[in-house]
């Protein structure tokens, strides 16, 4: 075998014999080279590969073929899920390879036999939350048969469901050896079999949960992997400042709250007492939601009222009488469990009160699922690098969108990796051909109330041309809801099926786009990223303004005050680049295949009449860019012709 892996990927290798319908693509064979390397040197590698390349398998080639164990990080479980279960034993297969695979979640995905007899027992505490007694027996029946104990398995329980803390474990409730359920129980023999496995498959939550040591979690793990590659590893950096600050919410004090209540009861404990604690907590977590202003969103600590700051220290002292009252007990593993739990939250509230805001940024969430305290480092860079130097194995990150032109020195900051090596490999994709970029003239300033209108006013020609077939990306909810009112003036009878973000779950969403064939979509947020769509069904990708994140955002005041810090400057050190990197994702979203073909519009003028827009116009795919609706409205009308010459002649006839 090659170093270049020309020998796998050319049309005579095992992957086109696996394969049907199997391309050779030079830029995959080029990208599996380079992690080849960084695996065979046990060095850091940072890999830009644009829309096309394969680079799932650019990476799985070289990791199955370098004899290593090796961890992949994903993004989300979706697609942790369809390595496991398709990409990672295809190649394996066609590699003649045998080897052992392994999927590894967080401990919230598995089934926890011990929390699942308690919610059993204690079924009349759950009565009144909408059928989650019949939920709870059905699930009892699954649990007599399920081999892994993935609540994946379970496809109708959302995860939004009352049930779901019920029957899974965290650090805190687990019992660990003292556990009755021990010898049987899923989360310990998923850790087992991934200690086991050759390739074991995560998600970035698990693996950074890891790093910062908050469990999740595999800390036995990591330690024997020889290399990790972290896929979509632009999402790295925000999810490690999670990890790396203190989060202390609501729920899980609620959670602790109906434990206790369960725990005494298993036991066979009466005590009033301590079902008056209970009582006192739950109207002390009352006075602390009521004091946050102004309902849902994101409120820095410094802005609350003295009525939230008042009730913390009242809420503390709660919780700790609670600790002490269960020690007492001698009750068994459950309440003692229990009484740890109490201590730990409270010491946690404590230590979150008297945070010095020197180094970080404490701020309070307040969203559907309840209240969320927490503080975020100013700097993560730091941390990250000593996790990873204090590994000696190869790193591998890699993403469509990790660098500006060919600069990487943003994202390899973020992650505190200045000095690592780093390769960008060009989309196989011909943008030439395949895209033109419309930046309509005369659009007014983003801020100006006539905006969203005029936006659409841009847009129409070409949605007249294509018959719908389009994303229309807006960089906030208030832009959302402004455009969906734009477009209904402007097409008070649309001659396309019109979809709107919040109108049903994500997936359900974009299954229906695909179905439909010749939809309009409105969306906002996780739309611009990770979202597939091939053929002519998306042949229109509209972005309203520059993604900028909101400067209200603690999360982002926190980021760019510890730049501040450090000499930087805010807006061209992070600023900027984030909003590049995010325009690349949303753009990214129009071509994902050969036939594929489109138009990009971006109607925010900064791209023309601000210094800084020629940034985002080189991060862009090299289109033709043009200043005519109408002569993007032919190429589409063309294009589409080309592909159903059918249907063309029928239309030209009517
Ligand atoms: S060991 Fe922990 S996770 Fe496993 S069944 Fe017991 S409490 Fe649940």
């Amino acid at each position: 075998m090659n170093s270049d892996y020309n020998d796998v990927f050319n049309l005579e290798g095992p992957l086109a014999r696996a394969l049907p319908g199997y391309s050779y693509r030079p830029e995959q064979a080029a990208m599996a080279k380079a992690v080849g390397a960084a695996l065979a040197r046990l060095e850091p590698l940072i890999v830009e590969a644009g829309t096309g390349t394969g680079k799932t398998f650019a990476y799985l080639v070289p990791a199955l073929l370098s004899g290593r164990s090796v961890i992949i990080s994903t993004g989300t479980r979706t697609l942790q899920d369809q390595l496991f279960r398709r990409d990672v034993p295809l190649l394996a297969r066609a590699l003649g390879l045998p080897m052992k695979i392994a999927l590894l979640k967080g401990r919230g995905n598995y089934l926890c036999r011990h929390r699942l007899e308690l919610a059993t027992q204690q079924g009349t505490l759950l009565a009144g939350e909408g059928g989650a007694a019949r939920t709870l027996a059905r699930i009892s029946r699954w649990a007599a048969t399920t081999k892994a104990g993935d609540l994946s398995e379970l496809t109708d329980l959302p995860e939004q469901s009352p049930v779901w803390p019920q029957i899974t474990s965290t650090r805190e409730n687990c019992l660990g050896s003292e556990c009755p359920q021990f010898s049987n129980c899923h989360v310990f023999e998923a850790r087992r079999n991934a200690q086991a496995a050759d390739i074991v498959v995560v998600n970035h939550h698990l693996l950074l949960a890891d790093l910062a040591l908050k469990d999740e979690g595999f800390g036995d793990l990591l330690p024997g992997a020889e290399a990790v590659i972290l896929d979509e590893a632009h999402q790295v950096p925000d999810i490690a400042a999670q990890f790396f600050g203190q989060v202390w919410s609501v729920r899980q004090v609620q959670l602790l709250m109906r434990d206790i209540t369960a725990e005494i009861l298993a036991a066979g404990v009466r005590d009033a007492s301590i079902a008056e604690a209970v009582i006192t907590v739950d109207i002390r977590l009352e006075e602390l939601r009521r004091a946050v202003p102004g309902g849902q969103g994101r409120h820095e600590w410094v802005s609350l009222p003295d009525a939230f700051l008042d009730v913390l220290p009242e809420l503390e002292t709660a919780i700790s009488h609670i600790a002490t009252q269960l020690e007492g007990l001698g009750a068994g593993a459950g309440t003692a469990n229990c009484a740890r739990r109490s201590a730990t939250l409270a010491n946690a509230l404590a230590a979150l009160r008297e945070m010095s805001d020197d180094t970080g940024l404490r701020w309070v969430e307040a969203n559907p699922s309840g209240l969320l305290l927490q503080y975020t480092p100013f700097e993560i860079a730091e941390r990250l690098r000593e996790y990873v130097e204090s590994r000696p194995c190869a790193w591998v990150f890699t993403s469509a969108t990790l660098a500006i032109g060919e600069d990487f020195s943003h994202f390899a900051a973020r992650i505190g990796l200045p000095e690592a090596r780093t390769v960008r490999i060009d989309s196989p994709f011909d943008y030439r051909d395949q895209a033109r970029i419309f930046l309509p003239p005369h659009m007014p300033q983003p801020q100006a109330p006539a905006f969203a209108g005029k936006f659409i006013d841009a847009c129409a020609p070409l949605l007249e041309a294509s018959g719908g077939r389009a994303f229309l990306l807006y960089t906030s909810y208030r832009g959302l809801a402004e455009g969906v009112r734009a477009l209904q003036l402007r097409f008070p009878n649309p001659p396309f099926p019109v979809l709107v973000q919040g109108e049903a779950p994500r997936e359900a969403l974009l299954n229906r786009f695909r179905e439909l064939g010749n939809a309009v979509l409105l969306a906002t947020g996780s739309f611009w990223e990770g979202v597939d769509v091939k053929g002519e069904a998306l042949s229109i990708v509209a972005i309203d303004k520059l993604p900028f994140a909101s400067p209200d955002d603690p999360l982002l005041k926190a980021r760019l005050e510890g730049i501040r810090r450090r000499g930087g400057n805010p807006f061209f050190d992070y600023q900027l680049p984030q909003a590049v990197l995010a325009l690349k994702q949303g753009v990214g979203r129009l071509i994902r295949d050969f036939d594929d073909f489109g138009v990009i519009v971006i109607g925010d003028p900064r791209v023309k009449t601000k210094a800084y827009g020629r940034v985002f116009l080189e991060a862009l795919p090299p289109s033709p860019v043009i200043a005519d609706s109408a002569v993007g409205a032919q190429f589409l009308t063309e294009r589409l012709a080309k592909l159903r010459p059918a249907l063309s002649r029928a239309s030209q006839v009517t």
